[in-house]
């Protein structure tokens, strides 16, 4: 169902627009102590997965502090229309005081918040050279999945993901025995709409005829035979579409981020910058526009066979459907992984973690070494076992 929000609900608040085009400076000390201890006055992070704030230092916790004037907000869907053409006053930073660093092996923006530095590179793995600026404005996001999996539990479920890929070279499972998993938020979209769909097509209706036919014995036989008889059709589909999900990353092959779903997007929370400490998130490759052109494909494909449906019969054709879009609303979300990227012989490798599932995806090389040994132990076995059946058969 479409999250419905009347005049009555406090707002989101969004941080006001950046004064000047210019790019934004470099910033030599960066803030700090955005979520100060109220005990010890040390930075204070998320804390998994109790999903509220804890003191490294102290241990003092205390929930998520909230922006929203008034208490919880509620996550809010926006009109896509009014989006896409964006403005400049729609555009908003993570954070008031989140940074960015751009990666230049792989191309991806990654934000975080002080004091977490730029480490390596959580999509590719190259160590991040660049100097850390000042976030950029961006559509900001209006709900968060918060981290559940600690860091501890991915690394294991990493580590075991590889243990147990036996064609995976030595090399590589010495590589992730060295922890170097990071918490990463990624981009996504989720788009909603009400489709009403025009289609014309031919309904096919299966019915027999008797064939007959010479047999091998050169008697006369008969056989039922299926013929489809074809008739127009037409009408009209009705779908509404609710929180068709695209991811907005492209530093993950989409399919791995579709083997990560489900997400549970029942426990999004409004979106704080809170979430953000102690982690970093990617910022969206794919724009909003480009992202609702792959939600339009995804509709599209519900659609056809709703048509399929709707034509009924024992076959259908489907020749022309002209879907009308409207109610269209997006959001854009925060969805929490744990990413592993390793080089070997060049090549970028990832393993990802669901932060709220524990679901692991990934790729990892074949060694060739170990392949070429399990199919020359595979012949050898099937020389002996012929070998032994043909002894045993001669005597
Ligand atoms: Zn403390
Ligand atoms: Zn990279």
């Amino acid at each position: 169902m479409p999250q419905s929000f009347t005049d009555n609900e406090p707002p989101i608040l969004t941080p006001p627009p950046p004064t000047t085009a210019s790019p934004p400076p470099v910033v030599p000390n960066p803030p700090r102590n955005r979520f100060p201890c109220a005990s010890c006055g040390a930075d204070m992070t998320f804390d998994t997965p109790t999903g509220g704030m804890k003191c490294p230092y102290c241990g003092y916790m205390e929930a998520v502090p909230t922006s929203v004037v008034g208490g919880l907000a509620q996550i809010e869907e926006r009109p896509l229309e009014d989006y896409l053409q964006i403005a400049p006053e729609r555009l908003a930073k993570l954070s008031a005081t989140a940074l960015e660093v751009t990666c230049t092996g792989c191309g991806s923006t990654i934000e975080f918040e002080p004091p977490k530095v730029a480490g390596d590179c959580p999509f590719c793995g190259a160590k991040i050279v660049a100097q850390p600026r000042e976030a950029d404005p961006l559509l900001a996001p209006e709900g968060v999945l918060p981290f559940f999996i600690t860091q501890k539990t991915a690394s294991a479920s990493i580590q075991k993901w590889i243990s147990t890929r036996w064609f995976a070279p030595n090399a590589l499972k010495r590589q992730a025995e060295q922890d170097k998993s990071q918490g990463v938020y990624l981009p996504f979209w989720t788009y909603d709409a009400q489709t009403d769909s025009r289609y014309r097509g031919e309904r096919g209706e299966h019915y027999y005829e008797t064939e007959y036919y010479t047999g091998s014995d050169g008697k006369r036989e008969s056989r039922q035979v299926q013929k489809t008889r074809w008739y127009s059709a037409s009408g009209m589909v009705h779908h509404f579409f609710d929180d068709v999900l695209i991811a907005a990353s492209s530093s993950i092959p989409r399919q791995r981020l579709d083997a990560l779903e489900p997400w549970g997007l029942g426990d999004l929370k409004p979106y704080e910058p809170a979430y953000l400490s102690g982690f970093q998130a990617q910022r969206y490759q794919i724009s909003l526009s480009v992202g609702f052109n792959m939600a339009k494909e995804v509709m599209a494909a519900r659609i056809h066979s709703l048509v399929r449906q709707d034509i009924g019969g024992d076959e259908q054709r489907v020749h022309s459907v002209d879907t009308n879009y409207s109610a269209l609303t997006f959001k854009h979300l925060l969805l929490p992984v744990y990413i592993s990227a390793y080089r070997y012989q060049g090549k970028i490798f990832q393993v990802i973690v669901n932060a709220r599932t524990g679901e692991v995806q990934g790729e990892r090389p074949y060694s060739v070494w170990k392949i070429t040994f399990a199919v020359l132990l595979g012949l050898l076995i099937i020389a002996a076992i012929y070998y032994f059946t043909k002894d045993s058969g001669s005597q």
